[in-house]
């Protein structure tokens, strides 16, 4: 039995690529990254090509970054040949991503030689942010190709080498073909595949098996070898993760997994999915750092589950042919949303954080929701339609004008829904047997299974019948006022607030450096009185305070953290309101807030009148 069913899978392979063979054009690739610390990177290209108009596409879309944000203005040192000829090229004049070149008759192939730059001090914008130091570096394959028109990005085939720094070591879900001295070959892949499957490397690379069927790991690569030296227990907890992902799903579709993890104070801070990894990078201690450890806690949980809900399962509207067909984003209250439910649920369930921590996370959630005025105009679904622009808005004036919320608010909406399911089956089902139905068996390599609302819905009704059309469409459309607190009310929580800071509160606001004075004046403010935001319709945007000034005195006396909070504390007892001196565009100004409810800071509290479901949902499989 078990040798009939090798031999099956053997046969399948064979005929696969022998039909590739025949009609699957292939582009070279070989990437130069020695020069990684330099922060630029050399490519050079060998791509099929017919006499006449060929024109070539620069990555436009990334997949999972929801915007057209690949980075074109980073490309540098285009240059194209045929049979040693230079050939002429001209940027397309209604799309920057888009390249025409001149192939004369006779050549079959052309060359293309292109370097890309790496931003050089650390900033965001997700993968295209700085990605390299001294010690380390990702290789992100769309920023170092480009691909013809014509094709799917299944349909077109990659064979791709890459040269890496004398002695650094590297990991990525791609299967390699041969190594000989620093530069590894790569089996030949679709561009979907090559895409979808980066590359770290580093001087301290640490490897940490994670579970052995299928084979899944984490691929570390940190600035300094001391980062990779967290407590046994942590390396434990991810195990879990992997233990009770699995559980959560009943089966996956990939055909190994590799956590790529980067630790650096010098890269951009964020994580990307893919189907067999993840490219997540956090601060150099993000590992050895109990505060920053429990700040990041929660991210691989959510890239991981991606793989399940993002990858396999994936709205039709971002579903797309290639990387220069724009994506729509309407259901990003599903694919980023249900996700972070989900990581919030196995970040608990792995014991990466505590049941306590996890929902202080939660009551931090709901409070930064419930003081959201932006939701009077701007409601859920429009977070999700203008992602592409919501991705790349300024931090100021979050209130008011909403941010990525479908994140977020859809953590509270998706435990409503978990809570729902509960209580219509008293019990006898949970969201997990809706992640079974939906994500589940069989277990498959990677591939796309794209779904629409109805099919959402649907689902949800094979789980339990219930109005969920109308539940999810009230969710979507509504203007509050206040988050949706449903699903922690249901669970048998309340959210409360009081004079100390939660753990992770406390934490948030140690690490970032800021004074947390958002429900009590509607102050966000950075350690030296610098205002970040202030929130709509509270005690600070009411006196005339605006993000961009600076506190420079509060009752008289110069700005600290301290001090602030020492006249919001004083201010209970007493009739006079609290008096900041503010600097604003060279000129300083009194403002007097009227106010007298002390610090507030959130928690959530049991409500003994109705069973605890929480700590139900977060219990370990
Ligand atoms: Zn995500």
């Amino acid at each position: 039995m078990k040798l009939s069913s090798l031999l099956g899978a053997v046969c399948a392979a064979i005929l696969t690529t022998s039909a590739l063979a025949a009609t699957t054009p292939t582009v070279t690739i070989s990437v130069d990254a020695t020069t990684a610390p330099r922060k630029i990177f050399h490519a050079s290209l060998k791509i099929p090509a017919a006499p006449g108009d060929l024109t070539l596409y620069y990555p436009k879309w990334i997949p999972g970054e929801h915007a057209p944000d690949g980075p074109v203005i980073d490309l540098a040192g285009l240059k194209f040949s045929a049979a040693g000829k230079p050939l002429k090229w001209r940027r397309d004049l209604l799309d920057g991503f888009t390249l025409h070149i001149d192939v004369p008759s006779g050549v079959t192939e052309i060359n293309a030689e292109l370097d890309f730059l790496s931003p050089a001090t650390f900033e965001g914008g997700f993968s295209a942010g700085s990605s390299a130091t001294d010690k380390l570096a990702i290789i992100s394959w769309n920023q170092v190709l480009l691909y013809p028109k014509g094709y799917k990005s299944d349909d077109i085939n990659y064979s791709a080498s890459l040269k890496l720094p004398d002695g650094w070591k590297f990991g990525t879900p791609l299967p390699i073909a041969s190594l000989s001295g620093n530069e590894i070959k790569f089996a030949t892949v679709s561009l979907t595949t090559l895409v979808d499957s980066p590359v770290i490397t580093g001087e301290f690379l640490k490897v940490v098996p994670l579970a052995s069927d299928p084979v899944t790991e984490m691929d570390i690569a940190a600035d300094s070898a001391a980062a990779l030296e967290p407590p046994q227990e942590t390396w434990d907890h991810y195990k879990s993760l992997v233990d009770q992902a699995q559980k959560l799903f009943g089966a996956h579709h990939y055909r190994d997994y590799h956590f790529l993890y980067t630790l650096s104070d010098h890269v951009a801070h964020f994580g990307l999915e893919h189907h067999e990894s993840d490219d997540s990078r956090v601060d150099e201690r993000g590992l050895i750092d109990d505060t920053s450890r429990k700040l990041s806690a929660s991210l691989l949980p959510h890239e991981y589950v991606h793989s399940w809900n993002g990858k396999f399962r994936r709205p039709a509207g971002l579903a797309t042919p290639d990387y220069e067909e724009p994506m729509k984003d309407d259901l990003l209250w599903v694919y980023e949303g249900l996700t972070n439910y989900l990581g919030f649920v196995l970040t608990a369930r792995s014991g990466l954080l505590t049941p306590d921590q996890d929902r202080d996370d939660l009551a931090l959630t709901a409070a930064a929701l419930d003081h959201l005025p932006g939701r009077e105009w701007r409601n859920l679904q429009d977070t999700a339609d203008a992602a592409p622009q919501l991705y790349f808005s300024p931090g100021p004036w979050q209130s008011w004008r909403r941010s990525t919320d479908f994140y977020a608010e859809d953590t509270l909406n998706w435990l409503w829904v978990d809570v729902i399911i509960r209580q219509q089956t008293q019990g006898k089902k949970t969201l997990d047997d809706f992640c079974h139905l939906f994500h589940g068996a069989p277990t498959t390599g990677p591939m796309v299974k794209p779904y629409t609302f109805d099919d959402v819905v649907n689902t949800l009704n094979q789980v339990v019948a219930y109005d969920w059309h109308a539940f999810w469409t009230d969710r979507l459309t509504n203007h509050g006022p206040g988050a949706p607190l449903g699903g922690i009310q249901g669970s048998g929580w309340k959210v409360v607030y009081d004079e100390t800071p939660s753990e992770l509160g406390a934490a948030g606001t140690g690490f970032n450096h800021t004074v947390d004075a958002m429900y009590s004046l509607g102050l966000d403010l950075r350690e030296d009185g610098g205002v970040n935001d202030t929130i709509e319709g509270m005690p600070a945007a009411k006196a005339g305070i605006g993000p961009g000034m600076k506190v420079i005195a509060v009752n008289g006396r110069h700005f600290s953290g301290d001090i602030l909070r020492e006249a919001i504390k004083a201010a209970k007892t007493s009739t006079s309101p609290i008096e900041l001196l503010v600097e604003n565009t060279d000129y300083y100004k009194t403002y007097k807030l009227d106010y007298h409810g002390g610090e507030k800071y959130p928690h959530l509290v049991r409500d003994e009148s109705k069973p605890d479901m929480l700590t139900e949902i977060l219990k370990a499989k």
